[in-house]
């Protein structure tokens, strides 16, 4: 297995930000995974996937970091729609490979940066009002936990907004899941992808490194307040002035400015006594 000395964890994550790795492993399969975890269960401490939804303090040096990038990319067609995806495998490779296999409706996450392990983790999908998540094609998800390998079906999976009951758990890996898909032609399918990225062009902010959403629950007021006055740090992280909770990191952004600035949408959400929870996960 691949295992790198003193490894920027800034190259790992689509905001650019994070402190080293003093060892970052990269297991190359299940057994390789299974072995590396009972060997050192601490492992389970930091683990990393695309790395799209991730803020990671740059200044500390992380002791270990377990990268799941490719551990596990199989792909297979089970018949009927059904089909096994390995937590290591792209979002959009999976979506592609299913369409090709006839089937689909998963096209909604074909602009998300993310892995099929990752994205069973945050159940990403679109906003509430569209309401189209990961979940709704999961059967059963494959999970390492206190060193063994067992099946939840999907309504053990604890399922909600951006929810996973994987959140809750300590030192559990997902290894990949079972899907059940529609049948889908070709153009369907194709028409599915380029409305969503249609769509993301007009309500994202790709100039500079972002991690997607910030606040999964927040006052839209709020968030607005913010992107208008384009709160933020010259040349540094700051809220986006054209699309609302969303995060850029400009070039010299900082682990401590990201912080300041989600502490700052708190407070103002505490002072209006409004409702918000953090998207993006942080590693401090
Ligand atoms: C441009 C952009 C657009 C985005 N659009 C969307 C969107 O439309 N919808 C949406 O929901 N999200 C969106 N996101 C956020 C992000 O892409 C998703 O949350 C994605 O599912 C995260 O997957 P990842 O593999 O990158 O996870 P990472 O960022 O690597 O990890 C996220 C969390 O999951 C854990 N984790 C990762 N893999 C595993 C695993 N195999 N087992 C156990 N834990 C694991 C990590 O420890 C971490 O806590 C967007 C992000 C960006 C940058």
């Amino acid at each position: 297995m691949k295992v790198l000395e003193n490894e920027p964890l800034k190259k790992y994550t689509t905001f650019r930000m994070g402190g080293n790795a003093k060892k970052m492993y990269f297991p190359e399969s299940i057994e390789e995974l299974e072995s590396l975890v009972k060997n050192d269960p601490d492992i389970l401490k930091y683990v990393i996937g695309g790395g799209s939804n991730l803020i990671i303090n740059d200044e500390r040096k992380f002791d270990e970091v377990l990268c799941l990038r490719e551990f596990n990319k199989d792909f297979s067609d089970k018949g009927n729609g059904r089909f096994y995806i390995g937590a290591s495998v792209r979002l959009q490779k999976a979506i592609k490979s299913v369409n090709l296999a006839g089937y689909g409706g998963m096209e909604f996450l074909f602009s998300v940066p993310g892995l099929i392990g990752g994205a069973l983790y945050m159940n990403a999908g679109t906003g509430r009002k569209t309401g189209k998540y990961i979940s709704d094609f999961v059967v059963s998800v494959d999970i390492l936990k206190n060193g063994k390998i067992q099946t939840l079906q999907k309504n053990e999976c604890g399922y909600d907004f951006r929810t996973s009951v994987f959140q809750s758990y300590e030192n559990c890996i997902i290894l990949g899941g079972i899907f059940q898909f529609p049948k889908m032609s070709a153009e369907e399918a194709q028409k599915g992808i380029n409305d969503r990225l249609e769509l993301c062009k007009k309500t994202q902010d790709m100039s500079y490194p972002n991690f997607g959403t910030v606040f999964c629950v927040s006052n839209a007021r709020i968030m607005e307040y913010f992107c208008k006055h384009h709160i933020g740090f010259k040349n540094g992280c700051t809220y986006s002035p054209i699309r609302k909770n969303w995060m850029l990191n400009r070039e010299e952004g900082t682990f401590k400015q990201a912080v300041k600035l989600l502490d700052k949408v708190k407070r103002m959400h505490k002072l209006f006594r409004k409702e918000c929870k953090c998207e993006v996960r942080i590693w401090e």
